[in-house]
């Protein structure tokens, strides 16, 4: 699903008040924060996946 808001990026950029870019959860996308939430548990759970993997190489 194509978000309108993001395009799917779960961030949108906004300025802060000192004319900053700066990156925001999407209020669409991450209603409760529900969905970010999921992708980062799966980005832990793949960055544990990948520790394993390289100290197994080592
Ligand atoms: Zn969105």
């Amino acid at each position: 699903m194509k978000c309108v808001k993001c395009r799917d990026e779960r961030v949108i950029w906004t300025s802060d008040t000192f004319g900053f870019a700066v990156c925001r959860p999407c209020p669409i996308c991450n209603k409760h924060g529900q969905a970010v939430q999921k992708e980062i548990e799966m980005f832990k759970d793949q960055v544990k996946s990948n520790a394993t993997k390289t100290s197994k190489k080592e």
